[in-house]
C-alpha cells in the first residue's frame, strides 16, 4: 500500500489528488475522467456545457438539468439571496465584462457596469424542483458557478473515492482542499495545509494548519487578477457595485466538513467584517481564517485545534 498522486491542470489551476491504495492507477484515471466530466458540465466558458445552455436560453426557455446540477444551482441561489452575502451566482454578465485573469481583461465603463448589474438579480433565476428545470427569466442574464463548482466537484470525487474503499486521500483543486481520513505519512497523522502568503509567490506560506476529514477552501485576491492601465484588479466582484470588492481582506479560508459549503462561504463572506464572519461561523458550523493587508491574521475560536503555532 502506498500513496499515489494524480497531477493535472483544469479550471486554470493545478490539481493534485493523492490516494492510499494497493492499485491506485484505475481509481486515479476515473478521477481524471470525473474532473473532465464535471468541467464540461459546469463550465461558463464551454459553449456546450449545461450552464452555457441555460445562459444561451435566458429569456427564451427553461433547461432541464440532472439532480446534482439542480441541487448545486439551488444551493447557489439560496446563498446568493442571503442577507449580507457577497456571493451571487448570477454575476455572469459582470464576470464576462471584466474578464479578469484573461488577456482580454478590461475596466468596463460605468454605463456598461450599470447595464450589466440590471441582469444579476438571483430572484430571476427560476427553479422548478419537480422537473429540475432552470430558467433565467430575463434576456442578458447568465449564471457563473466559478465560486462554488470546485467545492462541489471535490465532494463528488470524495464520494467516489469512499465508494472505492479508500481510507486516506487528499484532493487539492487549487486553493480548494478536501482531506479524507488520516495522513499515514505524517507522525501526527494530520494533513498539513499551508496558508498562502497573499503577497508572495505561490507556495510561500504565512502559517500552517493541521486537519483531517475536513475541507479548507480559500478565496483570495491573488488567485486571479489582471493589471489594466497599471492598476491591479482582482476577481471577486461586489454584487452591489459590479466592481472588484474594495476590502483590506486579502484572503479568506473556510474550514468545514463539506467542500461545497467551504467554497460557498469563502466567497459569500469575502470582504465582510470578521466579527460578522465569526457570528455566522457559530450559526452555520464552520471555522475561518482571514488574512488582511499587513499580513494581519484573524481566526475564529474553533481554529485553535488546527493551529500548531501559539494561539
Ligand atoms: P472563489 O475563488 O470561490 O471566491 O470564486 C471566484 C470566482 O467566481 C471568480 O473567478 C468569478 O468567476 C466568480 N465570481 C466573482 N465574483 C463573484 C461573486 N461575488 N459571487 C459569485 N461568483 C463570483
Ligand atoms: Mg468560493
Amino acid at each position: 500500500m502506498t500513496y499515489k498522486t494524480l497531477h493535472t491542470k483544469l479550471f486554470g489551476t493545478n490539481i493534485k489528488i493523492s490516494i492510499y491504495h494497493n492499485n491506485p492507477d484505475p481509481i486515479l484515471s476515473t478521477c481524471e475522467m470525473l474532473l473532465t466530466y464535471y468541467h464540461k458540465l459546469l463550465s461558463f466558458y464551454d459553449d456546450e456545457s449545461i450552464i452555457s445552455k441555460i445562459n444561451q436560453n435566458a429569456g427564451i426557455k427553461s433547461i432541464q438539468v440532472d439532480d446534482e446540477t439542480f441541487k448545486l444551482i439551488q444551493s447557489g441561489k439560496l446563498h446568493s439571496l442571503e442577507e449580507k452575502s457577497n456571493l451571487n451566482i448570477c454575476l455572469g454578465p459582470l464576470v464576462k465584462l471584466w474578464d479578469i485573469g484573461f488577456d482580454s481583461a478590461k475596466v468596463p465603463s460605468d454605463g456598461k457596469l450599470n447595464q450589466a448589474l440590471k441582469h444579476t438579480d438571483p430572484n430571476n433565476l427560476i427553479l422548478d424542483k419537480y422537473t429540475n428545470n432552470v430558467y433565467l427569466s430575463k434576456k442578458g442574464m447568465s449564471i457563473n458557478l466559478g465560486a462554488i463548482a470546485k467545492g462541489f466537484i471535490a465532494d463528488a470525487l470524495l464520494t467516489y473515492l469512499k465508494e472505492q474503499g479508500i481510507i486516506s486521500a487528499i484532493i487539492d483543486l487549487g486553493g480548494n482542499i478536501l482531506t479524507h481520513g488520516f495522513n499515514l505519512k505524517s507522525p501526527t497523522l494530520n494533513w498539513r495545509i499551508g496558508l498562502q502568503n497573499p503577497l508572495e509567490k505561490r507556495g510561500i506560506h504565512l502559517t500552517t494548519l493541521e486537519l483531517n476529514d475536513l475541507s479548507i477552501v480559500t478565496s483570495g485576491v491573488y488567485e486571479r487578477k489582471s493589471i489594466v492601465n497599471g492598476n491591479a484588479y482582482h476577481h471577486i466582484i461586489n454584487p452591489k457595485t459590479g466592481r472588484p470588492l474594495n476590502t483590506n481582506m486579502l484572503s479568506l479560508s473556510i474550514i468545514s466538513k463539506e467542500s461545497l459549503n467551504a467554497d460557498i462561504y469563502s466567497t459569500m463572506y469575502f470582504g465582510i467584517p470578521f466579527d460578522e464572519i465569526e457570528l455566522a461561523s457559530k450559526d452555520k458550523g464552520f471555522d475561518a481564517i482571514a488574512i488582511y493587508k499587513g499580513n494581519i491574521l484573524r481566526y475564529t475560536k474553533g481554529c485553535r485545534k488546527f493551529r500548531r503555532d501559539e494561539c
